[in-house]
């Protein structure tokens, strides 16, 4: 149990990469406090953890607002006194398309989800993680913030800006006693991937990796969980600004 008596938010938490990770931290010990903006799946995730003996709260939010980033904060803070692990999760793939055919309202989506999401997210706790002088996050990013996927421009520019968010606040908080590393998944069995496959079965673009992933399968969501419980422990007290890939060998 690494992690009793930790305080954990997850945002994104009622789907996929994020669900798996809270049940993850909570199996480890920690009390998690899951956001999403899909109050059903973040209470049957909340459920699922409870089931398996776990303790925390559900707080139904957009990361892409800044009041709700606020509120999901202050929440987490008036409940529970602190935050120790931030998991800023919740993401979002761009339609498969060619680059000029890309709305303006496609990216600001992508980029108000993707990147402000992670960014407001950062602002925010680090005000707490910085009174209290520790704390550990984990920002979801992708192989596609290392190189493009095909057709998906838009989306890769928001994973790239993620890696760049990630590194530019572990160098201004390595002193401080706050670690923040980026997450890059390669294929991963979840709902954004399964709205991949059926616009692929619609005759859409079909990236080149898809037919390339050298461990010949997708991810679970509970290998990127792993993952995640380990960085936010204190095993891995020595990586701050690091880009961890979880690809199954997607990018070699
Ligand atoms: P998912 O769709 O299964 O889960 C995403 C969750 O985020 C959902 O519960 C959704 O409701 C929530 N969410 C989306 N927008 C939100 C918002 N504005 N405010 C609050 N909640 C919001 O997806 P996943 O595959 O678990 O993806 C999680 C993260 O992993 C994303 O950042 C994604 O880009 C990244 N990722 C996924 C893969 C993959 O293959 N699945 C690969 C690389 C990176």
């Amino acid at each position: 149990m690494e992690l009793t008596n930790k305080i954990a938010v997850v945002t994104g938490a009622g789907s996929g990469i994020g669900r798996a990770s809270s049940l993850k931290l909570a199996q480890n010990g920690a009390t998690v406090v899951l956001v999403d903006y899909n109050k059903e799946t973040g209470e049957e995730t909340l459920k699922l953890i409870k089931e398996q003996g776990g303790e925390g709260i559900f707080f139904q939010a957009d990361v892409s607002k800044s009041e709700d980033v606020q509120n999901y904060v202050n929440k987490a803070v008036e409940v529970y006194g602190q935050i120790d692990i931030f998991f800023n999760n919740a993401g979002v793939i761009q339609r498969f398309a060619p680059f000029t055919t890309v709305e303006e309202s496609e990216f600001d989506r992508i980029m108000d989800i993707n990147v402000k999401g992670v960014f407001l997210g950062l602002k925010y706790v680090l005000k707490v993680m910085e009174e209290q002088g520790s704390g550990s996050i984990i920002n979801t990013a992708s192989t596609a913030g290392i190189r493009p996927e095909h057709s998906v421009a838009v989306y890769s520019a928001s994973k790239h800006a993620v890696i760049g968010l990630t590194k530019g606040a572990a160098l201004e908080y390595a002193n401080k006693g706050i670690r923040i590393n980026a997450l890059c998944p390669g294929g991963v069995q979840t709902a954004l991937t399964a709205g991949v496959a059926d616009q692929f079965a619609e005759g859409g673009y079909i990236p080149e990796e898809i037919s390339t992933m050298r461990i010949g399968r997708y991810a679970e969501p509970n290998e990127l969980a792993e993952m995640v419980a380990f960085l936010a422990s204190d095993k891995a007290s020595y990586m701050t600004g690091s880009v961890v890939l979880v690809d199954g060998g997607l990018t070699l």
